[in-house]
């Protein structure tokens, strides 16, 4: 069978390697366990070394390669992050665009091509993923690289209209060409992919393939974690009230002043669910470093605050609201406990945690998700209460819903998003990919 050569931006740490716990080697986990695996990316460290730090773990070798110090910043804050990353997700407004940033990420991609190539064997089959590593495929074939390259993007693909707003847009279209398979989320990414290559007269065939969990594991953390002292502490302190839980990292696509904003007009609309319930809104800090962060935290604090002050009574504290990391574990407990999952992303590829909170419900009594429609799994999630999230009246009356939807229709809807969940699965969705990529790279199902 084909060596599998898995490259992303972060590769798992150290410390992970031996179980693979992180979210991309959850999904991978299947194809790694069938195959000899090269995963190669960024060791995390900047600095001028250009040979590889190289180790192992089981069947997985790891190829890390440390970025210089100028040029770590223009590729990953400046163009990944500060450009490709609102872009994508159609915030052009909130984009900064530097021709030294473009450069610098063009630099690093060859860097990551010139360590790679000698690595790479004939038969390999390589799979890259997300857009800090668009060019990459292109960068390989130039080193004369000729085994099978397909390429992932977690993130949304804009309308061709957008997109046709980043400077020198064309040549990251053509970058695309260099893949023998060009992966996206769901069919609208796939579709506006595709219109945007050919109004630059390339041939586009980007195909959906929506990424999954694995919910057996994830149901059975779940109905671990509901006995944990965690779990009952959180129970305790809501004293019988209906939690309403989001769970997101504090970034500008995840709609989160919206989304509060939903909850306020609830209070406000709905008085009857005064002190009934709370909301808890788990928000680790990402990329705190960059301008547009620190300024969407100092709303939420802000926020958090004024329907706190406005709502809240002696005995009653409408909004908790943390920017710590919960486990992943400890979360699974939360979310079973939850009435109410709320997942109101302004766009977003997929979306896990939305799949998350399905598979984590007591199939008995299972809780509510109030889902927006432009969150990837809302494809897969109709049965979802599915909301507008620019909209915080339409999140209130969808909170209200599922907040008072009677027990049948929970379980009933639940059931169907249960077994949306359950067909495809973080294994289905490498499976599909690999199998697209090569017919040997996976073993027949
Ligand atoms: N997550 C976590 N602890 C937290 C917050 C989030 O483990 O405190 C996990 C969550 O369970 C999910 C992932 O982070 O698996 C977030 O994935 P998602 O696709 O929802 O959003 P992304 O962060 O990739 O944009």
């Amino acid at each position: 069978m084909a060596r599998l050569v898995i490259v992303s931006n972060r590769v798992p740490p150290p410390r992970e390697r031996g179980q693979l716990a992180g979210g991309l080697a959850i999904a991978l986990r299947d194809a790694i366990r069938d195959h000899d695996t090269l995963w190669f990316g960024w060791s995390g460290a900047t600095g001028e070394r250009r040979e590889p730090h190289l180790s192992k773990a089981g069947r997985v070798s790891f190829a890390t390669i440390d970025i210089p110090e100028t040029e770590y910043r223009g590729y990953y804050q400046g163009f990944s992050n500060g450009m490709l990353w609102p872009l994508l997700h159609s915030r052009m407004g909130l984009a900064q665009f530097h021709r030294a940033d473009l450069a610098a990420y063009r630099a690093v991609n060859r860097l990551f091509a010139e360590a790679l190539a000698p690595l790479l064997r004939p038969d390999d089959i390589v799979w890259v993923h997300d857009y800090h590593l668009i060019p990459l495929g292109r960068d390989l074939r130039a080193l004369g690289v000729s085994c099978r390259i397909g390429f992932f993007l977690h993130v949304p693909f804009p309308t061709p209209q957008l997109f046709d707003h980043l400077p020198q847009g064309d040549d990251l279209l053509r970058d695309f060409t260099a893949y023998d398979v060009l992966g996206v989320q769901v069919q609208q990414d796939a579709d506006n992919l595709n219109q945007a290559m050919a109004g630059s007269g390339l041939r586009g065939r980007a195909r959906a393939f929506p990424i999954g969990i694995d919910p057996e594991t994830f149901a059975s953390a779940a109905r671990r974690a509901e006995s944990t002292p965690d779990a009952m502490r959180l129970r305790e302190s809501l004293a019988g009230r209906a939690l309403i839980l989001g769970v997101d990292r504090l970034d500008y696509s995840k709609g989160l002043p919206q989304r509060f904003r939903g909850y306020a007009q609830l209070l406000r609309r709905f008085p009857e669910h005064h002190k009934g319930v709370t909301m808890m809104q788990i928000a680790p800090v990402s990329r705190g470093d960059v301008a547009q962060y620190r300024t969407l935290r100092r709303e939420l604090d802000e926020l958090a605050g004024r329907i706190n002050g406005e709502h809240g009574e002696f005995d009653w504290v409408p909004v908790r609201y943390m920017t710590r990391a919960v486990a992943r574990n400890t979360l699974a407990g939360f979310y079973r406990y939850a009435r109410v999952g709320l997942v109101t992303p302004l766009a977003d590829g997929m979306n896990l945690v939305a799949k998350e909170f399905v598979a984590a419900q007591n199939p008995d009594d299972p809780g509510a998700l109030v889902l927006s429609r432009f969150a990837g799994a809302a494809d897969e999630l109709a049965d979802a209460i599915l909301v507008n999230p620019f909209d915080p009246d339409e999140t209130a009356e969808g909170l209200h819903r599922a907040l008072t939807m009677p027990p049948d229709e929970r379980r009933d809807r639940w059931q169907r998003m249960e077994e949306a969940v359950r067909r495809n699965t973080a294994a289905t969705w490498a499976g599909n990919f690999l199998r697209a990529l090569g017919p040997t790279a996976v073993r027949a199902a």
